[in-house]
Protein backbone atom coordinates (compact mmCIF):
# COMPACT_ATOMS: atom_id res chain seq x y z
CA UNK A 1 0.00 0.00 0.00
CA UNK A 2 1.76 3.07 -1.11
CA UNK A 3 -1.31 5.69 -0.53
CA UNK A 4 -3.80 6.13 2.35
CA UNK A 5 -6.77 8.04 -0.11
CA UNK A 6 -8.66 7.28 -3.96
CA UNK A 7 -9.66 9.86 -6.60
CA UNK A 8 -13.41 8.86 -5.27
CA UNK A 9 -14.59 6.70 -2.90
CA UNK A 10 -16.59 3.67 -4.36
CA UNK A 11 -19.59 2.59 -2.48
CA UNK A 12 -18.82 -1.21 -2.54
CA UNK A 13 -15.03 -0.69 -1.76
CA UNK A 14 -14.12 -3.79 0.54
CA UNK A 15 -11.09 -1.60 1.59
CA UNK A 16 -13.18 1.23 3.30
CA UNK A 17 -11.31 0.51 6.54
CA UNK A 18 -7.71 1.51 5.01
CA UNK A 19 -9.06 4.27 2.74
CA UNK A 20 -10.20 8.46 3.34
CA UNK A 21 -9.14 9.30 6.81
CA UNK A 22 -5.85 11.16 7.35
CA UNK A 23 -5.04 8.57 10.02
CA UNK A 24 -5.44 5.97 7.09
CA UNK A 25 -2.36 7.87 4.72
CA UNK A 26 0.90 6.01 4.15
CA UNK A 27 3.80 7.88 5.14
CA UNK A 28 7.24 7.53 3.34
CA UNK A 29 8.45 5.58 6.37
CA UNK A 30 6.00 3.05 6.09
CA UNK A 31 6.42 2.66 2.12
CA UNK A 32 10.56 2.03 2.91
CA UNK A 33 9.30 -0.37 5.53
CA UNK A 34 7.61 -1.98 3.18
CA UNK A 35 10.96 -2.29 0.36
CA UNK A 36 12.92 -3.40 3.31
CA UNK A 37 10.64 -6.41 3.91
CA UNK A 38 10.37 -7.28 0.19
CA UNK A 39 14.03 -7.33 -0.22
CA UNK A 40 14.36 -9.25 3.01
CA UNK A 41 12.12 -11.76 1.79
CA UNK A 42 13.28 -13.67 -1.57
CA UNK A 43 10.21 -15.91 -2.15
CA UNK A 44 8.37 -12.26 -3.05
CA UNK A 45 8.55 -12.40 -7.11
CA UNK A 46 5.65 -10.53 -7.51
CA UNK A 47 4.40 -7.04 -6.13
CA UNK A 48 1.68 -5.24 -6.24
CA UNK A 49 1.13 -1.59 -6.04
CA UNK A 50 -1.81 -0.28 -4.17
CA UNK A 51 -3.89 1.09 -1.86
CA UNK A 52 -5.96 3.55 -2.12
CA UNK A 53 -4.85 4.37 -5.70
CA UNK A 54 -1.40 4.55 -6.41
CA UNK A 55 -1.54 6.90 -8.77
CA UNK A 56 -2.35 9.55 -5.95
CA UNK A 57 0.89 9.76 -5.52
CA UNK A 58 3.16 12.18 -7.38
CA UNK A 59 5.07 10.73 -10.63
CA UNK A 60 8.25 11.67 -8.96
CA UNK A 61 7.49 9.32 -5.90
CA UNK A 62 6.16 6.83 -7.74
CA UNK A 63 9.26 6.46 -10.15
CA UNK A 64 11.02 6.06 -6.88
CA UNK A 65 9.42 3.53 -5.45
CA UNK A 66 9.31 0.94 -9.25
CA UNK A 67 13.26 2.09 -9.16
CA UNK A 68 13.39 0.52 -6.20
CA UNK A 69 11.48 -2.73 -6.75
CA UNK A 70 13.62 -3.11 -9.74
CA UNK A 71 16.55 -2.83 -8.03
CA UNK A 72 15.50 -5.91 -5.62
CA UNK A 73 16.79 -9.06 -8.36
CA UNK A 74 14.01 -11.12 -6.89
CA UNK A 75 10.92 -9.08 -7.94
CA UNK A 76 10.13 -9.86 -11.59
CA UNK A 77 6.92 -8.88 -11.92
CA UNK A 78 4.78 -5.90 -10.92
CA UNK A 79 1.59 -4.75 -11.01
CA UNK A 80 -0.54 -1.27 -10.33
CA UNK A 81 -4.03 -0.80 -9.13
CA UNK A 82 -5.86 2.22 -10.10
CA UNK A 83 -9.11 3.49 -10.74
CA UNK A 84 -7.87 6.58 -12.64
CA UNK A 85 -8.64 5.28 -16.49
CA UNK A 86 -12.37 5.12 -14.80
CA UNK A 87 -12.10 8.19 -12.36
CA UNK A 88 -9.54 11.01 -13.14
CA UNK A 89 -8.51 9.88 -17.18
CA UNK A 90 -6.18 12.65 -17.32
CA UNK A 91 -4.39 11.53 -14.51
CA UNK A 92 -2.82 8.44 -17.38
CA UNK A 93 -0.71 11.53 -19.28
CA UNK A 94 2.18 10.22 -21.75
CA UNK A 95 4.68 10.93 -19.43
CA UNK A 96 3.21 8.28 -16.54
CA UNK A 97 2.56 6.06 -19.37
CA UNK A 98 6.13 6.04 -19.80
CA UNK A 99 7.25 5.93 -16.62
CA UNK A 100 5.26 2.67 -16.37
CA UNK A 101 6.55 1.52 -19.53
CA UNK A 102 10.05 1.67 -18.36
CA UNK A 103 9.29 -0.66 -16.02
CA UNK A 104 8.07 -4.04 -17.39
CA UNK A 105 7.11 -6.45 -17.04
CA UNK A 106 4.13 -4.39 -15.48
CA UNK A 107 0.34 -4.91 -15.32
CA UNK A 108 -1.73 -2.15 -15.15
CA UNK A 109 -4.72 -3.58 -12.94
CA UNK A 110 -7.91 -1.28 -13.73
CA UNK A 111 -11.33 -1.45 -12.75
CA UNK A 112 -14.63 -0.90 -14.84
CA UNK A 113 -17.86 -1.91 -13.58
CA UNK A 114 -20.28 -0.90 -16.05
CA UNK A 115 -20.11 0.03 -19.91
CA UNK A 116 -21.23 3.67 -18.94
CA UNK A 117 -17.72 4.28 -17.36
CA UNK A 118 -16.08 4.02 -20.87
CA UNK A 119 -16.73 7.34 -22.07
CA UNK A 120 -14.31 8.86 -24.90
CA UNK A 121 -11.85 10.35 -21.70
CA UNK A 122 -11.60 6.94 -19.93
CA UNK A 123 -11.21 5.20 -23.43
CA UNK A 124 -8.86 7.43 -24.53
CA UNK A 125 -7.04 7.18 -21.16
CA UNK A 126 -6.57 3.79 -21.85
CA UNK A 127 -5.87 3.74 -25.41
CA UNK A 128 -2.35 5.85 -24.42
CA UNK A 129 -1.32 2.80 -21.98
CA UNK A 130 -2.11 0.44 -24.68
CA UNK A 131 -0.17 2.83 -27.04
CA UNK A 132 2.94 2.39 -24.63
CA UNK A 133 3.10 -0.80 -24.44
CA UNK A 134 1.66 -1.59 -20.94
CA UNK A 135 -0.61 -4.47 -20.70
CA UNK A 136 -3.81 -3.39 -19.13
CA UNK A 137 -6.34 -6.01 -17.40
CA UNK A 138 -9.84 -5.54 -15.62
CA UNK A 139 -11.82 -6.44 -12.50
CA UNK A 140 -15.43 -5.88 -12.06
CA UNK A 141 -17.47 -6.05 -9.17
CA UNK A 142 -20.39 -8.23 -9.82
CA UNK A 143 -22.97 -5.25 -8.19
CA UNK A 144 -26.62 -6.21 -8.02
CA UNK A 145 -29.26 -3.47 -9.59
CA UNK A 146 -25.97 -2.04 -11.24
CA UNK A 147 -24.41 -5.04 -13.62
CA UNK A 148 -26.17 -8.00 -12.50
CA UNK A 149 -27.07 -8.46 -16.47
CA UNK A 150 -25.48 -10.63 -18.68
CA UNK A 151 -26.15 -8.05 -21.39
CA UNK A 152 -24.54 -5.31 -20.00
CA UNK A 153 -21.49 -7.16 -18.56
CA UNK A 154 -21.01 -8.65 -22.24
CA UNK A 155 -20.81 -5.28 -23.87
CA UNK A 156 -18.73 -4.04 -20.93
CA UNK A 157 -16.44 -6.97 -21.67
CA UNK A 158 -16.54 -6.62 -24.88
CA UNK A 159 -15.66 -3.00 -25.19
CA UNK A 160 -12.62 -3.77 -22.77
CA UNK A 161 -11.52 -6.32 -25.32
CA UNK A 162 -11.96 -4.45 -28.66
CA UNK A 163 -9.22 -2.04 -26.66
CA UNK A 164 -6.89 -4.74 -25.54
CA UNK A 165 -7.45 -4.62 -22.04
CA UNK A 166 -8.44 -8.24 -20.67
CA UNK A 167 -11.43 -8.78 -18.55
CA UNK A 168 -9.41 -10.65 -16.08
CA UNK A 169 -11.59 -11.29 -12.70
CA UNK A 170 -15.28 -10.69 -12.08
CA UNK A 171 -15.57 -10.95 -8.25
CA UNK A 172 -18.41 -12.33 -6.11
CA UNK A 173 -18.83 -9.00 -4.13
CA UNK A 174 -17.64 -9.67 -0.69
CA UNK A 175 -18.96 -9.99 2.67
CA UNK A 176 -17.88 -6.04 3.70
CA UNK A 177 -20.33 -4.54 6.38
CA UNK A 178 -22.64 -2.26 4.83
CA UNK A 179 -22.46 -3.50 1.10
CA UNK A 180 -25.29 -6.42 1.23
CA UNK A 181 -27.76 -5.01 -0.70
CA UNK A 182 -24.99 -5.22 -3.63
CA UNK A 183 -24.76 -8.93 -3.01
CA UNK A 184 -26.01 -11.33 -5.87
CA UNK A 185 -25.96 -14.69 -4.82
CA UNK A 186 -23.89 -17.63 -6.18
CA UNK A 187 -26.44 -18.69 -8.19
CA UNK A 188 -27.08 -15.61 -10.22
CA UNK A 189 -23.75 -15.39 -11.01
CA UNK A 190 -23.28 -18.77 -12.27
CA UNK A 191 -26.20 -18.14 -14.69
CA UNK A 192 -24.55 -14.55 -16.04
CA UNK A 193 -21.27 -16.29 -16.72
CA UNK A 194 -23.07 -19.09 -18.44
CA UNK A 195 -24.65 -16.85 -20.55
CA UNK A 196 -21.20 -14.86 -21.49
CA UNK A 197 -19.42 -17.97 -22.53
CA UNK A 198 -20.86 -18.77 -26.08
CA UNK A 199 -21.35 -15.73 -27.58
CA UNK A 200 -18.15 -14.00 -26.30
CA UNK A 201 -14.72 -14.51 -27.16
CA UNK A 202 -12.58 -16.70 -24.75
CA UNK A 203 -10.08 -13.85 -24.52
CA UNK A 204 -13.46 -11.45 -23.03
CA UNK A 205 -14.61 -13.67 -20.77
CA UNK A 206 -13.21 -13.34 -17.08
CA UNK A 207 -12.93 -15.64 -14.27
CA UNK A 208 -16.36 -15.23 -11.64
CA UNK A 209 -13.92 -15.41 -8.47
CA UNK A 210 -15.27 -15.70 -4.87
CA UNK A 211 -12.61 -14.14 -2.04
CA UNK A 212 -13.16 -16.51 0.56
CA UNK A 213 -13.71 -14.86 4.25
CA UNK A 214 -10.90 -16.44 6.45
CA UNK A 215 -8.06 -14.95 4.54
CA UNK A 216 -8.41 -18.35 2.64
CA UNK A 217 -7.49 -16.96 -0.80
CA UNK A 218 -9.27 -16.55 -4.17
CA UNK A 219 -11.45 -19.44 -5.83
CA UNK A 220 -13.28 -19.67 -9.39
CA UNK A 221 -16.74 -20.64 -9.44
CA UNK A 222 -17.64 -21.81 -12.98
CA UNK A 223 -20.98 -23.36 -14.03
CA UNK A 224 -21.34 -27.21 -14.19
CA UNK A 225 -19.55 -27.64 -17.23
CA UNK A 226 -17.88 -31.21 -16.19
CA UNK A 227 -20.89 -33.91 -16.13
CA UNK A 228 -19.40 -36.94 -15.09
CA UNK A 229 -15.36 -37.63 -15.59
CA UNK A 230 -13.60 -41.25 -16.06
CA UNK A 231 -13.03 -43.43 -19.00
CA UNK A 232 -16.51 -41.87 -20.75
CA UNK A 233 -16.34 -38.20 -19.34
CA UNK A 234 -19.81 -35.73 -19.94
CA UNK A 235 -18.96 -32.16 -20.87
CA UNK A 236 -22.11 -29.63 -21.10
CA UNK A 237 -21.18 -27.38 -23.98
CA UNK A 238 -21.95 -23.54 -23.47
CA UNK A 239 -25.15 -24.34 -25.76
CA UNK A 240 -26.40 -26.93 -23.12
CA UNK A 241 -25.30 -30.12 -25.20
CA UNK A 242 -24.54 -32.56 -23.14
CA UNK A 243 -21.27 -34.31 -25.28
CA UNK A 244 -19.65 -37.56 -24.33
CA UNK A 245 -15.70 -37.45 -24.27
CA UNK A 246 -14.04 -40.37 -24.56
CA UNK A 247 -10.62 -40.24 -22.60
CA UNK A 248 -9.10 -43.54 -22.95
S1 LIG B 1 -10.69 3.11 -5.80
FE1 LIG B 1 -10.45 1.02 -4.91
S2 LIG B 1 -9.68 1.36 -2.83
FE2 LIG B 1 -10.50 3.35 -3.57
S3 LIG B 1 -12.63 3.40 -2.82
FE3 LIG B 1 -12.68 2.55 -4.90
S4 LIG B 1 -12.59 0.30 -4.64
FE4 LIG B 1 -11.92 1.27 -2.68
Amino acid sequence: MVAGSCFGYCRFCTRKRKVGCKQMSVSLGDVLRGLDYIAEHTEVNEVILSGGDPLTISDALLADILERLRRIKHVEVLRLGSRAPVVLPARITPALCELLQNHQPLYFLTHFNHPAELNDAALEACARLVAAGVPVVNQTVLLRGVNDDAAVLKQLFYTLHRLCIRPYYLHQMDLTTGTAHFRTTLEAGIAIMDQLRGPLSGLAVPTYIVDLPGGHGKVPVTPAYVQALGAQARLRAADGTVVEYPQL
